[in-house]
């Protein structure tokens, strides 16, 4: 049968862009892999001529596809075509969700003793003797062939994978068992695990992904100890700062049982899994030279200064104990205030919102104090087939029964953001192009289906419909009143629904007034804004705009100014803690926010 299949099978391909600066690395891979497994045709990833196998992960990680790459992706077989669209959609996503540290921002801190330098992995503030790394080698009695060790692995990093779903470093457990997936299957015994990830570990060394090189020590260790060979970390009784060149992954969680309070690593990256499972710990840590740390007296770990005190004073012992107890006061004070109104020194209240992506991140803002939506990505029900009106209106209506006010985006897709079902032809400028409340005159069909979903969702509710990338007045006029045919057709009373616009378009800054006799409410976007005032793509790996650039303070002041309809904010910067009290002498009333930047958010209000 094999022998014909290509003949009687077509061959699909499209070209996919590498747009994250972090490159096509090992957690996005791993998701990609494991959809491309789900199907049954071969599915292949062509780059500088080498073509590989996209279903394994250390396939598709051996092209060494960084940012600005453009490789070929191609389907043949049974559900070819299926497969090319949700693969592309999929990739579309990870590369648009692949946000990643580039560094974190250091405090400035004074201390008498000497102190090295270090880059920040988590913040906080230790005090302990410096622990160098150790373990302990012991040969349990096994029963296990390798094949079955192996397989007791990957049901083990599933599990790990599965329970951990909700959070950020789901990921992180399913990359290691698709590598030991891909990795197990070319071996038999141990011996070839070991030597073949070696000469894998060898050939990362140096590159951008080096830092996944613990990763794969981290599955060859877990195989080794379900054969029985168990690597045992000791760990001090007392407090103790650990060093050492690296940690695997594995090992974060076993710090939690331990009195830890602080990891400085030599050789890890801010963005390796290690580096992630430490922040999602609290414990602070840094990247610094160990060798340069003494051992046996306390030390100070200062990883809001991203330093190590060596030789620490005792004012310099006070003051990071004063610092420790601030800090952590601090985020327990936040986090036991969630759910309060955030009022000013002077007694206002501003309303901290959340900007949620889909039902999950809906939920969880709810959990994380916010009091409202102030933007629903809708995207995220377009995914690789166009969603039905019941999966949208479902979706719509769980959310609208979360919270009382919600401000939902129309679909905003177009720029840095396709859909195989929405065919924008290729742009020149995608960025300029046909994307946000644009799509009203190519698309009619889609945003119909999604205006007859909301409003068959928000009946009895206050919903609010807010329209993207809107840059003239006709623009929402057209918009609105399509909304409104949609109503009439199916027979919905949208009487009670606000309609109001995205300003992330320039052009609007000088449109208030006009705006003002028809829209119900503005909520400004800055990311775009941003891009826009200063023509810089969003995505561009060398150029950056100054998002606290008084030019943007300025056109926000220009917007609340002239506003006679209620403004809030809802790009990036409504969180940020530099912008936060500039925002509110601005006048801004609602700040929408990052599900996690919720109860800072709300802190940072109460100071101003
Ligand atoms: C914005 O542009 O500021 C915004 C909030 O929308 P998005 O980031 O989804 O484009
Ligand atoms: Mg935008």
């Amino acid at each position: 049968m094999k022998r014909f299949k290509n003949l009687f099978s077509k061959s699909l391909s499209t070209q996919l862009k590498v747009t994250s600066s972090n490159g096509f690395h090992l957690r996005p891979v791993a998701r990609f892999t494991t959809l491309a497994k789900a199907f049954g045709c071969d599915v292949t990833a062509t780059f500088k001529g080498k073509t590989v196998d996209a279903k394994k992960v250390n396939s598709l990680l051996s092209l060494s596809l960084e940012k600005n790459d453009t490789f070929i992706l191609t389907t043949q077989g049974k559900e070819a075509q299926k497969a090319l669209i949700a693969l592309q959609t999929l990739f579309e996503t990870l590369m648009q969700d692949d946000v990643e540290i580039s560094t974190i921002e250091k405090e400035t801190a004074n201390y008498e003793g000497e102190t090295l330098e270090g880059d920040i992995i988590a913040k906080g503030v230790g005090i302990a003797p410096a622990s160098v790394y150790k373990t302990e080698t012991l040969q349990h009695k096994n029963t296990l062939t390798f094949q079955d060790a192996v397989d007791k692995t990957i049901n083990a990093l599933e599990k790990m994978y599965d329970t951990q779903k909700k959070s950020n470093n789901a990921d992180i457990y399913l990359a290691q068992k698709e590598l030991l997936a891909a990795l197990g299957e070319k071996c038999d015994t141990i011996e070839e695990l070991e030597s073949l990830i070696e000469k894998e570990s060898h050939k990362l060394q140096g590159t951008k992904l080096s830092a996944k090189i613990t990763d794969y020590q981290d599955i060859l260790q877990q195989v080794k100890t379900a054969l029985g060979l168990e690597v045992k970390v000791m760990f001090p009784q007392d407090d103790f700062i650990l060093l050492a060149d690296d940690l695997l992954p594995s090992e974060i969680a076993l710090l939690s049982d331990t009195q830890v309070q602080g990891v400085v690593l030599k050789e890890t990256s801010i963005n390796s899994h290690t580096a992630i499972l430490l922040r999602a710990s609290s414990i602070p840590s840094l990247i610094a030279d160990t060798s340069q740390i003494p051992l046996s007296s306390d030390i100070i770990l200062d990883s809001i200064a991203g330093a190590v005190v060596l030789h620490p004073s005792s004012d310099d012992m006070q003051k990071a104990k004063a610092l420790q107890e601030q800090n952590k006061k601090d985020k327990a004070h936040a986090a036991s205030k969630r759910f309060d109104h955030a009022q000013t020194t002077q007694g206002k209240t501003i309303k901290v919102y959340a900007n949620v992506g889909d039902v999950l991140s809906a939920k969880v803002a709810k959990e994380e104090g916010a009091e409202g939506i102030g933007l629903l990505r809708s995207e995220f029900l377009f995914k690789s087939t166009k969603p039905s009106l019941e999966t949208q209106t479902k979706a719509y209506a769980e959310i609208f029964d979360t919270f009382e006010d919600v401000t939902v985006r129309t679909l905003d897709v177009g720029g840095d953001k396709a859909l195989p079902y929405i065919n924008i032809p290729l742009e020149d400028n995608p960025f300029l192009g046909v994307r946000g409340v644009r799509l009203f005159r190519t698309h009619p069909e889609i945003l119909a289906e999604q205006l007859h979903a909301i409003f068959l969702a928000s009946q009895g509710k206050k919903v609010k419909v807010m329209f993207p990338m809107v840059s003239t007045v006709e623009e929402f006029n057209k918009a609105k009143i399509f909304a409104k045919e949609v109503a009439q057709k199916h027979n919905i009373d949208i009487s009670h629904i606000d309609f109001g616009i995205m300003i992330e378009v320039p052009s609007t800054l000088f449109l208030i007034s006009a705006f003002n006799e028809v829209v119900d409410f503005y909520s400004i976007g800055t990311n775009d804004l941003t891009q826009y005032l200063f023509a810089i793509e969003r995505t561009h790996p060398l150029l950056k705009a100054d998002a606290l650039s008084p030019v943007v303070f300025l056109a926000l002041e220009s917007v609340v100014k002239q506003a006679t309809k209620p403004v809030s904010i809802c790009g990036e910067l409504a969180a940020n803690t530099d912008a936060i009290e500039k925002l509110v002498n601005l006048g801004l009333e609602t700040l929408s926010v990052s599900p996690k930047s919720i109860a800072q958010t709300k802190e940072t209000i109460r100071h101003v």
